[in-house]
């Protein structure tokens, strides 16, 4: 395999086997590399008898998106975020919806390396109120996701980690000190999927998830990609969803949104709306507050409403904003029950709006 870039960025979550391989400990995937090969993730890699980055300062594209696209509907709804990735992942699914956004031509073009200091800056000058560490998992670049978020937060920028959660707990517990908010990957409820199509388990991602709700204040959001055939069916989503509200409790909200034909998965119909609709009803059902659905339209199943009144909250409209119904500190207006995530006395108004940064454009 061959290294992304030439840069190598010291690491330290790794040791050294008896047979002179080093095993990266930062995912369970405990890759074992001799001198100069690269883990599955293909970021990080054996050399000098250590495991290295390479992939430190680069980045395969920034755009500007709304928050609500990550998908976090509960955080500083309505304004904008830096979103940037490297490339690389440490999960090999079968389906996955984000490989042409690593790959594709625009992003080759903004290819674009980027200083922590120099990111932060010009997500300030930008106006954006958060970045996010997306596109692909950020665990495998976690060096330069902390340092980037230690960057943020001297102008008072939030960070927010799009990931699927699967990494061991050490690392673990030094990536998610640096987030303030993030929208983990339940992939499915079944350890055969998470083995058969994405290539890794299903435990560690739920120790994650517990991990951020008993040990942490990092506001988080979970979703899960349903598709055809293969995780949702009505005995799994009860499965999950149980599981959700008995471990994290009601309120963490959850997305469920439509798979499209993808990648090595081209052969499964697209998701059909009806079932993320019957995905929410089982999930609220099960006692979940805030069930919505993704990549499709449906103005109803993306709101957010109060679960003690009824009362729409937040309307939501793809990305855009309509109804605001929250008191300055986060309560319904109606019967003044708190609404569980961060909200501030006014939403943003960035709207739906995708737009582009070349990095290179802005001073050092
Ligand atoms: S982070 Fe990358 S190199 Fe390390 S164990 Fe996971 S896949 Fe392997």
């Amino acid at each position: 395999m061959t290294a992304i870039t030439t840069e190598f960025f010291p690491t330290q979550y790794w040791h050294r086997l008896e047979d002179g391989r080093i095993q990266c400990d930062v995912c369970p995937r405990y890759c074992q590399l001799h001198e100069g090969q690269q883990g599955l993730c293909f970021v990080r890699g054996c050399h000098d008898g250590a495991i290295k980055l390479t992939s430190y300062g680069r980045s395969s594209g920034f755009c500007i998106d709304p928050i609500e696209k990550k998908p976090l509907n509960h955080f500083l709804p309505g304004t904008a975020v830096l979103s940037f990735g490297t490339a690389g992942c440490n999960l090999a699914c079968k389906f996955c919806q984000n490989w042409d956004m690593s790959k594709s031509r625009e992003m080759d073009t903004l290819a674009d390396s980027a200083a922590p200091a120099k990111l932060a800056r010009v997500a300030h000058e930008l106006g954006c109120r958060s970045i996010a560490y997306t596109y692909n998992d950020p665990v495998i670049f976690m060096e330069y996701a902390i340092d980037v978020a230690l960057a943020c937060r001297e102008y008072g920028i939030k960070s927010v980690a799009v990931t699927a959660g699967y990494v061991c707990e050490e690392p673990r517990r030094e990536f998610f000190r640096h987030m303030d908010a993030a929208n983990v990957d339940l992939k499915a409820f079944s350890e055969d999927f998470y083995w058969k199509i994405c290539g890794g388990h299903l435990q560690p991602v739920l120790d994650t998830l517990i991990y951020l709700k008993r040990e942490t204040d990092v506001w988080f959001e979970i979703t899960t990609l349903l598709i055809p055939g293969e995780n949702d069916s009505d005995a799994e989503l009860e499965a999950l969803t149980q599981w959700v509200v008995e471990n994290l409790g009601p309120d963490v909200p959850i997305h469920f949104t439509a798979f499209h034909p993808d990648w090595k998965m081209t052969q499964h119909s697209p998701t059909p709306p009806s079932t993320l609709s019957r995905a929410r009803r089982i999930a609220v059902k099960n006692g979940i507050h805030h069930a919505y659905t993704g990549n499709v339209h449906d103005e109803k199943g993306g709101s957010t409403y109060c679960h003690s009144c009824g009362q729409k909250l937040i309307g939501r409209d793809w990305y855009t904003l309509s109804t605001w119904n929250l008191t300055a500190d986060g309560c319904c207006t109606a019967c003044g029950t708190a609404c569980a995530g961060v909200f501030e006395a006014k939403h943003g108004t960035w709207g739906a709006r995708r737009r582009p940064v070349r990095l290179r454009q802005y001073a050092a």
